[in-house]
């Protein structure tokens, strides 16, 4: 566990290094396996990201009770989950495969997210770099990535969330409208590669509609 607590604060380091995090924004998470409890250990509210260490996660079940976290046990009162941490809890619910999460806040993301909200959907078709997403073995492919409104009701935001994770069961990632990216995958590595490959290609297409950089 310690060793995977690890790789997830060097991931969320290589994001914030990479601007996708600033000011505190993004969490990160992974899932332990069915053997070792199922639980989910996640970044806390209001920390730096490029500053996290493994003794900053807290430690969750699936429903979003929070089990242990960094300090005594009986301050786990003030020890605050982020707002977000419930959308976390539904993806693990309703992609049984996925063992981390990654969400930030990117300039290409939030541009994308808007240009796309109306729309539904951003569509990433015809480039190389969609074959770093799972399952994906062609440029052919066209991946749909959903675009919520963005909302501080996260109880309404997570119902919106599962309607469309059921939707499209084949997807790698969901926007929130001028709020950031959620993606997962089946490991941290994984999720990683897909965190790349979506800001990669959330560039090109706003560069190719003449987004300014
Ligand atoms: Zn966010």
């Amino acid at each position: 566990l310690l060793q995977r607590a690890e790789s997830l604060c060097a991931a969320a380091h290589e994001c914030a290094r990479r601007g996708w995090v600033p000011a505190t924004s993004g969490n990160f998470s992974f899932r332990s396996s069915v053997e070792d409890g199922g639980r989910i250990f996640i970044t806390a509210s209001g920390l730096d990201k490029g500053a996290i260490s493994p003794g900053d996660l807290l430690e969750i079940d699936l429903s979003c009770r929070v089990l242990a976290g960094p300090g005594p046990l009986d301050n786990l009162d003030k020890v605050k989950p982020s707002a977000e941490t419930k959308l976390h809890g539904v993806i693990y619910r309703d992609r049984p495969d996925a063992r981390a999460i990654f969400h930030v806040h990117s300039i290409w993301n939030t541009l994308i997210s808007d240009r796309f909200a109306d729309d539904g959907a951003v569509v990433l078709e015809e480039y190389e770099m969609l074959k770093a997403l799972s399952w994906v073995a062609t440029h052919e492919h066209r991946e749909l990535v959903t675009v919520l409104e963005n909302s501080q009701d996260y109880a309404a935001l997570s119902l919106l969330l599962t309607e469309t994770l059921l939707e499209n069961p084949t997807a790698h990632g969901v926007l929130l409208r001028r709020h950031g990216l959620y993606t997962w995958g089946e490991s941290i590595a994984g999720a990683r590669r897909h965190l790349e490959a979506l800001e990669f290609l959330f560039e090109v297409e706003s560069r190719r509609l003449g987004y300014e950089s």
